[in-house]
């Protein structure tokens, strides 16, 4: 990780030097140059920042960002990022990968870390398609549809993630678009200043493989003159937020809009904050409850060698019961 003298961050100070493993025109740029801004608004520090990456083209982004960074075990993102923000509460952590590696192998992942809601922020890059194992269909294709890698129409209905994330208890919800970078970068900062578990669905072209929600059809070039595909709920009077003190009625009124928003697909399509729910607690304040020490000494920062480098806890009596006689 390259040095960074702390004044106010540019996009610039995320910026990794050579060349990028994306086929021309992916929505995956986006994604990343929204993901180096957002950064550098919140004016974090690079070594105060991890980054998670899973399988798949998307699971390349940590390379990319001037912080640190793991590339995972196949649909295990969750995991690691959880288990490294538990350690070190003090970073920010986030997630990255795409709809085959979250809501296939990933999907009982992503359903026990909403339960959990640790306060960390996952990026969704959902383009629908296998991209980097040549465009099978992924768990997001919508029934019916046949993009260009595929023999015959898609046989299975979709996962609508947005949904699931509801029922899975994420705290924040959001979706963007990958083209739409201003926007993307202001939702980018509101999930990680979220103190929860954020899930960010982005739209995400893939040129290569998804030849049917192309970056022209999120446009709308296909709907009557004037019309737009995606709009932001903000623009409605949308409001995503259930405060701590909300009643029943309050979250049940809340969640039937919410539902509504979630299943609205095809001639138009909302982005923005779906929720912002302020109700539930972090895992992290749970772990304090139970161990009043947990923020004044997360495993990171406990000693585990002397002054001299020798390692200060004694793994004799483990050792000696794993001994074959
Ligand atoms: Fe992007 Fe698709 Fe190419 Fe992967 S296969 S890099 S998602 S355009």
């Amino acid at each position: 990780m390259a040095t960074v003298t702390m004044t106010q961050m540019t996009a610039r100070d995320y910026r990794v030097e050579g060349a990028i493993d994306w086929c021309p025109g992916c929505g995956d740029y986006g994604i990343l140059n929204a993901i180096h801004q957002a950064l550098a608004k919140l004016n974090l520090p690079p070594h105060k920042v991890a980054v998670f990456g899973g399988i798949g083209c998307s699971g390349k982004t940590q390379y990319y960002v001037n912080a640190y960074g793991v590339h995972t075990l196949h649909g295990r993102v969750l995991p690691y990022a959880m288990g490294a923000k538990l350690a070190n509460p003090e970073l920010t952590v986030i997630a990255v990968g795409g709809d085959g590696d979250g809501f296939a192998i990933g999907a009982g992942h992503f359903v026990n870390s909403g339960r959990r809601n640790v306060d960390l922020t996952y990026i969704l890059f959902n383009n629908e398609v296998y991209g980097l194992t040549k465009g099978q269909a992924s768990p997001t294709l919508p029934l019916g549809l046949q993009t260009k890698g595929l023999p015959e129409p898609n046989m299975q209905g979709k996962v609508n993630s947005l949904l699931l994330a509801l029922a899975s208890g994420f705290t924040w919800i959001g979706r963007g678009y990958a083209y739409n970078i201003r926007q993307l970068v202001d939702l980018i900062q509101r999930a990680i200043n979220h103190p929860g578990l954020a899930y960010l669905e982005v739209l995400q072209p893939c040129p290569t493989y998804n030849n049917l929600h192309t970056r022209d059809w999120f446009a709308g070039q296909d709907l009557e003159e004037g019309r737009q595909r995606l709009y932001d709920v903000a623009e409605e009077g949308y409001d995503p937020v259930v405060p701590a003190d909300a009643d029943e009625q309050y979250l049940y009124d809340k969640i039937c809009r919410y539902f509504e928003k979630a299943q609205e697909w095809g001639d138009r399509i909302p982005t923005g904050v779906f929720l912002e729910n302020r109700l539930i607690s972090t895992f992290e304040d749970r772990l304090c409850q139970r161990t009043p020490s947990y923020y004044a000494s997360p495993p990171a920062k406990r000693p585990i060698a002397d002054e001299e480098g020798h390692p200060i806890v004694d793994l004799s009596e483990i050792f000696a019961e794993l001994t074959m006689t």
